[in-house]
């Protein structure tokens, strides 16, 4: 007897060796192999009359072998050749560099021969075909036949016969949807399967590797699927129960602090928008509870997201506490200290220290602050920031999940057993299903509401040869109308992280463009590479319409605010992410003057297109976002990598019904096990 638990070379015919090739596929143990599933199957439920059989299919047929010989090319290759043959007609089927097979089939026995049907001495032929005797248990050949992943000295042919073995031995393959029973070898009581329609797992299991037919498969897909899901939703309740039996740093006295935000919330030069209003009262009631806040606010690039943690800020400042604001680079911290100073310089004289790699306080400083605005160089903070209230993390998703925890981490250590609350911002679109999964211990408020006046940027896919004419345009653009302009330059590599490659290729584009392009024109260069300094000094030159364009690599300029930049061209815009298209395209537009994208592409395939076609037609992050994750998968851009939500071997993470389905499955199974 075997159990799931033991190592594979438990199994008949495996032993070290294969057990060394397994460990390639991160196979160790028997429950791992039942665990590597089928990336697809070969239908060869229907077997097929000899005559009708095709150039080019693959195919399966039952016949019995009418002649068997061996054979040699000039060139000494040996292959052996079957003639097999049926009521309707012939056929001949070869093996390469297989000698052993002359003496394993046999003359006048029937076969099932399964493989793909090519010409081969203008006849046709099966090449290399698997074949099983008839009436015996088939699995290679009929039926609906598992083809899976596979590794170095490991077949798709090898993994199914060892699967198979197993499933027997464990008497899975006897199962069938009566077997639904209460038994340790499912991991959810018999009440709650019925009650969420769950395939008995050893069932599933068997019907993942070996089903009858494709409805099986779904339901083996659906019964494994929920359980990727609902792990991960029981981690997410767990994540959000042990957060909530934290303690916040502080709790707001509204009452006695609401005129005063009242007062500030009408001291900033504009009116708030209704989202803004909502997501601000929202956070207000956050930081009345006793139990710390952990909110992620997500709103488009230039929807104001700022002002809102603003007055987070400003109330944390009332109640004696201070906050820190992170932010992932420097060029974002300075321009936060620029535009908070601006917006508290009428309510309040609060202190705001910078605290970056290349600005360091005095300690007195720091102690003093009400309010200090960072970059990563707040996880080395000193001591001196005692009686933290609030943690603002600008642009979250920059930030590792790791990197959040330290930091929080930071601000309780500061306060022994207290936690400051968490407020985390975020312009990266947030489809329902992504904020339930991945970010699902968190509570999320989005503003889906733009302030007045901002016009929907005019985007245009600009293929190759339409190239110069749209530079030329560009050109006169910026000369007529006094406008300025982004060219953001591709990532180099498969990676939303900038290479050194990127910023080779940034630099030589910015002298092309210069020389050969915009002469009379002033450009700028930043990229991720230069110091913070040298960056800043580019883009308060840009700022101040010294530079008519700026040259950047794709992550440099998260976050900036440009108000004179109304054009913008995004060069590879096929290598983007729908959603960072539209974060990168938000740059621009923020005068009320409209505001033109180009969308510099060479692909020439549709799929591409249609893709960066939603780029016209929406301007909807979310709707955007929905898109790719349709067409692209999650990716890296929601941080899903972190997460570990790779993992998932069959769900997807955009299966919003499973997901909703495991999310309340989740809350009502934590209630049975107390958990
Ligand atoms: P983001 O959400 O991208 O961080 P910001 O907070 O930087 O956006 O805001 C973008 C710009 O819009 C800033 O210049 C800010 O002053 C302005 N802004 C924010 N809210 C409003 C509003 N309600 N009305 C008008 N302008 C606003
Ligand atoms: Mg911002």
């Amino acid at each position: 007897m075997i159990t799931l638990k033991d190592p594979v070379t438990k199994v008949p015919l495996i032993g070290p060796v294969q057990a060394k090739k397994l460990e390639k596929l991160k196979i160790n143990t028997v429950k791992d192999l039942l665990y590597h599933f089928p990336h697809r199957y070969d239908d060869f439920t229907q077997i097929k009359p000899l005559a009708s059989i095709r150039v080019g299919e693959k195919t399966t047929i039952k016949a019995p072998v009418t002649a068997l010989t061996q054979h040699f090319t000039r060139t000494r290759k040996s292959y052996i050749m079957a003639t097999l043959a049926d009521d309707s007609g012939s056929i001949q089927a070869v093996w390469w560099n297989q000698p052993w097979i002359k003496q394993t089939l046999r003359v006048g026995q029937n076969y099932y021969f399964s493989g793909k049907v090519a010409f081969f001495s203008r006849k046709l032929t099966l090449t290399s075909p698997d074949y099983e005797l008839e009436n015996t248990e088939t699995i290679h050949t009929s039926g609906i036949v598992p083809i899976y992943p596979e590794g170095e000295g490991i077949s798709s042919k090898w993994l199914r016969s060892r699967t198979n073995a197993v499933l027997k031995i464990l008497g899975y393959k006897e199962l069938n949807e009566t077997s639904n029973q209460e038994t340790e070898l499912d991991n959810y009581p018999l009440e709650f399967r019925k009650k969420y329609n769950l395939l008995y797992l050893p069932l599933a299991l068997s019907w993942i590797h070996f089903p009858n037919n494709f409805g099986e498969v779904s339901r083996a897909r659906e019964r494994l699927a929920f359980d990727e899901l609902f792990g991960l939703q029981l981690k997410n309740q767990h994540r959000r129960q042990s957060w909530e039996n934290r303690r916040a740093t502080y709790s707001l006295n509204l009452e006695k602090n609401k005129t005063a935000i009242q007062k500030f919330i009408t001291s900033l030069p504009f009116t708030l928008t209704n989202a803004q209003k909502n997501v601000t009262q929202r956070i207000s009631e956050d930081l009345k509870r006793n139990i710390p806040m952990n909110r992620l606010l997500q709103g488009d690039v230039g929807s104001g997201k700022t002002v809102v943690a603003a007055a987070a800020v400003y109330a944390t400042y009332l109640s004696g506490y201070k906050s820190l604001l992170m932010a992932p680079t420097e060029i974002l911290a300075r321009q936060h200290l620029r535009t908070l100073s601006e917006l508290f310089k009428v309510s309040a004289k609060l202190k705001i220290a910078l605290l970056t790699g290349s600005t360091k306080p005095t300690s007195h400083n720091l102690q003093e602050s009400n309010l200090v605005i960072g970059t990563h160089a707040l996880f080395h903070s000193p001591a001196e920031l005692k009686k933290v209230g609030l943690i603002v993390i600008d642009e979250q998703h920059r930030f590792g999940v790791k990197q959040r925890g330290k930091l929080v981490d930071k601000g309780i250590e500061t306060n022994k057993a207290l936690t400051p609350h968490i407020l985390s911002l975020t312009a990266t679109p947030i489809p329902r299903s992504i904020a339930l999964t991945v970010y699902g211990d968190q509570d999320l408020s989005v503003i889906n509401e733009m302030p007045p006046g901002r016009k929907p940027v005019i985007t245009w896919l600009v293929p190759g040869k339409k190239r110069p004419g749209a530079l030329m345009w560009v050109k006169e653009q910026i000369k007529r109308k006094n406008h300025q302009a982004f060219i953001v330059c591709p990532f180099i590599e498969e990676s939303e992280h900038e290479t050194l490659q990127t910023v080779k290729a940034a630099k030589a584009e910015f002298s092309r463009l210069q020389k050969d392009v915009f002469p009379d024109l002033i450009l700028g260069l930043v990229h991720g590479k230069l110091k913070a300094k040298e960056k800043n000094e580019v883009l308060v030159k840009f700022r101040n319409g010294e530079l008519h364009i700026l040259v950047a690599t794709p992550v440099v300029e998260v976050g900036i605010d440009i108000p004179k930049a109304n054009l913008m061209i995004i060069e590879g815009a096929e290598r983007f992410g729908l959603a960072s298209l539209h974060q990168l395209r938000g740059r621009i537009g923020r005068s009320g003057e409209q505001a033109y994208c180009l969308l510099f592409t060479s692909t020439h395939n549709p799929e591409q297109n249609q893709r960066l076609n939603a780029m016209r037609k929406y301007h909807n992050g979310l709707k955007l976002a929905e898109i790719d994750l349709e067409i692209r998968g999650p990716g890296e851009l929601f941080g899903t990598r972190q997460h570990g939500f790779w993992d998932l071997k069959i769900a997807s993470l955009s299966d919003l019904r499973l997901i909703e389905k495991t999310k309340n499955a989740a809350r009502e199974y934590g209630k049975i096990r107390n958990i």
